[in-house]
């Protein structure tokens, strides 16, 4: 009995190896995203509210996905990301734009756009747009970045997902802020030689707000 067993055990371990090897097909998609985590500063002392705060002043109150998407300057400048980002693909290159988005003295303000690395090859591969945390982090109020189309190099079976990848959902839970990004509407995205006249839209997080920031 004992034996019998031994025999099964391996035999389903041989299947699971040997479907490893043979399960390529479903492994043919592009994964989005490829975030840097920063590790924030993390204190080093437990220091007590500063004198002088009062519900009055009780923190920043960060607008909304919505309010942010309506704002005309965010249009032109997304409109510019998502160009930029169809302009830099190549037969086998891609590359993803994207721009920080600020809260300051009660207005919305933005950063310029900015490119992440240039990406070759298809299967396994992944673009990315790393967002700029080092300055005015606790001006942040979302992120803004474009996904790329699929280059010709990608015979026709390979795809990816579109909307905000798993990397997207984990940096906006990690760091409490919202996150946009452009893609196609079409799910999933192949190749295609029309790629500029497909439609595109903004997704966005679960998080629709910044978490309050608290003096
Ligand atoms: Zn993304």
């Amino acid at each position: 009995m004992k034996h019998s067993l031994k025999i099964s055990s391996l035999i389903i371990f041989a299947a699971t190896v040997a479907s490893a090897f043979t399960s390529c097909g479903n492994d043919s998609e592009l994964f989005e995203e490829d975030w840097l985590y920063e590790n924030k500063d993390k204190p080093t002392t437990l220091a007590t509210r500063s004198i002088g705060w009062t519900e009055d002043n009780q923190g920043t109150q960060y607008p909304t996905l919505s309010t942010i998407i309506s704002n005309p300057t965010f249009k032109q400048l997304a409109a510019t990301a998502w160009t930029n980002t169809m302009n830099a693909l190549t037969d086998s290159t891609r590359c993803e734009y994207g721009f920080m988005i600020y809260w300051k003295n009660n207005r919305l303000d933005f950063g310029q756009i900015t490119a992440g690395p240039v990406v070759s090859g298809c299967e396994g591969t992944k673009g990315s747009w790393k967002p700029n945390l080092s300055t005015r982090e606790s001006e942040i109020c979302a992120v803004y970045h474009c996904h790329t189309p699929i280059p010709a190099c990608c015979k026709s079976d390979k795809y990816r997902p579109t909307g905000l990848s798993t990397e997207d959902r984990n940096w906006s839970d990690l760091h409490g802020i919202p996150i946009l990004a452009e893609d196609f509407v079409v799910n999933p995205i192949r190749y295609d030689a029309n790629y500029r006249s497909l439609s595109h839209k903004t997704y966005e997080s679960d998080l629709k707000q910044r978490v309050r920031q608290t003096i």
